[in-house]
């Protein structure tokens, strides 16, 4: 088990949520400590717009699933942020972290997606959304962490008569705010290679050295020489940018 692992320091999840009803037990007694669902509207029709399937009612059913089990930690629901669409959906987000006490984040629109049909004007930036949300809940910054990437913020209106629920609300802004200069980040695809940012034009296969029998202070040098060329920043909006080959969900999403 993966959780057993020893100097493992956390184990998180992030997914669509679909089979969360069905998985939530295994996974908490997997040694899953945090999650992250993505979810990009709040209204049925527009969920199935943008996911092409009717699963809404199934993920909600699944985050319930996951507030059954305090062990998975504050849940965080993602949502890609998007011009001409989720200006709706944020005050329904809003009101679903409060309701709920979960950690809703709304991710700035990246140059990753599947069909290639990203433009610069189709982010909806974290300064626009949290205008939107402030001008009814009004927000009050929490500290920034070292090597987070969302600026989080709680709502300044105490929990509503009886409950003691508040949730937090983050905006993640890779194209208005960039945050690399102190990104801490690598992942490691399901095909073995390792990617040294979200937007690297390189990958370093560790499969084959792996399959090849390389010992451990082999793989630890071919892991640290990768990490030393870790890329400074991401070049979106710059002359030159070269979107990478593979698109967000290919790279584990
Ligand atoms: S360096 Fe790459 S992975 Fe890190 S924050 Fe910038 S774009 Fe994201």
């Amino acid at each position: 088990m993966l959780a057993r692992i020893e100097g493992l320091e956390d184990l998180s999840l992030t997914t669509n949520g679909y089979l969360l009803e069905r998985d939530a037990d295994a996974l908490a007694e997997a040694g899953i400590r945090r999650m992250n669902v993505s979810i990009d509207s709040l209204q049925r029709d527009r969920f199935f717009e943008m996911t092409r399937r009717d699963a809404l009612p199934q993920v909600l059913r699944g985050l319930e699933a996951v507030g059954r089990r305090p062990e998975l930690g504050p849940v965080k629901v993602n949502a890609v942020a998007m011009r001409g669409f989720t200006e709706r959906e944020a005050l329904p987000f809003a009101e679903f972290a409060r309701e709920n006490d979960f950690h809703v984040r709304f991710i700035e629109y990246m140059p990753l997606d599947a069909d290639h049909g990203w433009t610069p004007d189709q982010v909806l930036t974290g300064d626009e959304l949290r205008a939107i949300i402030h001008a009814v809940h009004p927000l009050e910054e929490c500290p920034r962490e070292p090597s987070a990437t969302a600026r989080n913020f709680r709502f300044a209106e105490p929990p509503r008569p009886g409950r003691s629920r508040r949730g937090t609300i983050g905006f993640i802004n890779p194209v208005s705010e960039p945050f690399c200069s102190d990104c801490n980040r690598i992942r490691l695809t399901a095909d073995g290679r390792l990617r040294t940012c979200l937007f690297s034009l390189h990958e370093t296969d560790l499969r084959a050295p792996l399959r090849g029998g390389a010992a451990d202070d082999e793989l630890e040098q071919i892991i640290r020489d990768a990490v030393w060329r870790k890329e400074l920043k991401h070049q979106v909006g710059e002359k030159g940018f070269r979107r990478p080959a593979r698109s967000m969900s290919a790279i584990g999403g």
